[in-house]
């Protein structure tokens, strides 16, 4: 079998902004484990902590192509969030969307944990989130929200446009509703401290491709360029690339979406601006634009979907120099008084969706288990999927692994190409069109 890898582009702004850290050391030779974990994001991060404690006399070794904070986990907009994400939000069942909100919130819990515990300086902070709208169709947008929100039970509170302008610095939206209990943070700084405070009894290999993999016996070996592990437990914590390994394979779909980022604002740039510090917008119409100041003065856009069936390579330079436009006028269009400060970095990112916005989670052969395809919204979700998923392998029943199991599933099935690539890309230009007021 033949394992496409992961190649992210080097231009994501929040890697290129940490302090240089020492990667750990590749695999190199033949070693035998009681787990092996591959994908060091979110996702697999969780895992292999939660095994480690649960487990602390299993060795457990945690594989990445990359280095840590490279992936998708390390390139997103740093929203953690606390509510069921659009589709969840309109599922008829109340307990579904009770159970979703109770994993997430676990998922914030223990990451706040660890960051105290371990001082991880990463921007972590509870800002709550803006839903932003423009014109009638996000406002209508924003009515359906406050409907569900009151179906749900939780705080919100509504902005008016005024409000908002001395929040945001623009006056570019007419409308937004708040809700409290959303985190933001430095996505490659959580990640990366995450990674350097793991329990002793992981031992993660980054660079560590792994090309191939078949079963001896009781046992899954995983080869990478310069070595090999064994173990009779393999715990796939690797998003769209799980369809590599050959599980889900017709059942992932390969989305990009893509930021950028200005440098940090000079002080009088600040007095232009106007507005305040660190909060997180998303768009009422799901296509339009999510904007973020961060503690360091950085102003990010981000918009744009692309299907990616070739999803191991990043976008070709033109077509991300294309997107860069897309961002620029989107800045200029919230921030014209701000038009002479210039973006330092665009980056792109994949993830895995379903066509029935389902996430898996489970077992998927004999010794393997996997959490993958989160929809897009793989912070909270790959945290409190992966702690549960190391869980369901060690046999320890809890409240929690039974929510995870409700409200998860089977993605469904993609027709074949070129069927699935025609019907996601016009799905996508559609949703584009419409959302054009919020892009
Ligand atoms: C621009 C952008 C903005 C986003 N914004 C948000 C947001 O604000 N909030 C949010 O919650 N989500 C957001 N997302 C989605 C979020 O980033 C993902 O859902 C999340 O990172 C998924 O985590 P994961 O650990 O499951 O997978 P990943 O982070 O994709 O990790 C999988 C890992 O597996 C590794 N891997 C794959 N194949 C192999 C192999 N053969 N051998 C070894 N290792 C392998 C990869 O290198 C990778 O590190 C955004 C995504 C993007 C791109």
């Amino acid at each position: 079998m033949m394992i496409h890898l992961p190649h992210d582009d080097s231009e994501c702004g929040w890697y290129q902004a940490l302090a240089p850290r020492t990667a750990c050391p590749t695999l190199h030779g033949e070693c035998q484990a009681d787990y092996v974990v591959v994908g060091a994001g979110f996702a697999g991060l969780a895992i292999a902590r939660r095994l480690a404690e649960q487990a602390p006399e299993a060795r457990i070794a945690l594989l990445d192509a990359q280095c840590v904070g490279q992936g998708a986990s390390g390139r997103n907009s740093g929203f953690v969030i606390d509510l069921p994400h659009k589709f969840a939000l309109e599922h008829p069942d109340p307990a579904h969307k009770q159970k979703i909100l109770g994993l997430n919130r676990f998922a914030i819990a223990r990451l706040e944990r660890l960051i105290e515990n371990y001082a991880i300086e990463c921007q972590w902070s509870a800002t709550g989130k803006y839903q932003g709208a423009v014109g009638e169709r996000g406002l209508a947008y924003l009515e359906h929200f406050e409907s569900l929100m009151r179906d749900l039970g939780e705080p919100w509170h509504s902005v008016d446009g005024q409000q908002l302008a001395s929040v945001l610095g623009t006056h570019y939206y007419q409308r937004a509703i708040y809700t409290p209990g959303c985190y933001l943070m430095q996505p490659a700084a959580l990640v990366c401290g995450m990674a350097d405070a793991l329990p002793e009894n992981v031992t993660l290999y980054e660079n560590s491709a792994v090309r191939s993999l078949n079963r001896h016996g009781k046992n899954w070996t995983l080869y990478t360029d310069r070595g090999s592990v064994s173990a009779p437990t393999l715990l796939l914590g690797t998003s769209i690339f799980t369809r590599e390994f050959g599980w889900l394979k017709n059942r992932l779909l390969p989305v990009m979406t893509f930021a950028s980022w200005t440098r940090p604002l000079s002080d009088r740039e600040l007095q232009r601006y106007g507005g305040q510090f660190n909060w997180g917008l998303t768009p009422a119409d799901h296509a339009g634009t999510t904007l973020r100041i961060t503690q360091d003065r950085r102003i990010m856009i981000r918009n744009t979907y692309k299907y990616v069936p070739r999803y191991g390579s990043s976008v070709r330079d033109d077509v991300r120099q294309h997107i860069r436009r897309d961002h620029r006028h989107a800045f200029e269009t919230r921030y014209p008084e701000l038009a002479e400060v210039p973006f330092s970095h665009t980056w792109g990112g994949t993830y895995a969706m379903s066509r029935n916005f389902t996430n898996f989670f489970g077992k998927l052969d004999e010794g393997v288990y996997a959490c993958a395809c989160d929809n897009g919204v793989g912070a909270a979700w790959g945290t409190v999927s992966g702690t549960m998923l190391a869980d369901l392998a060690l046999g320890q029943e809890s409240t929690l692994l039974a929510d995870i199991q409700a409200v998860t599933g089977m993605p469904s099935r993609n027709p074949p190409e070129p069927l699935l690539g025609l019907g996601v890309r016009s799905r996508i230009r559609l949703a584009r069109w419409q959302s054009r007021g919020e892009l």
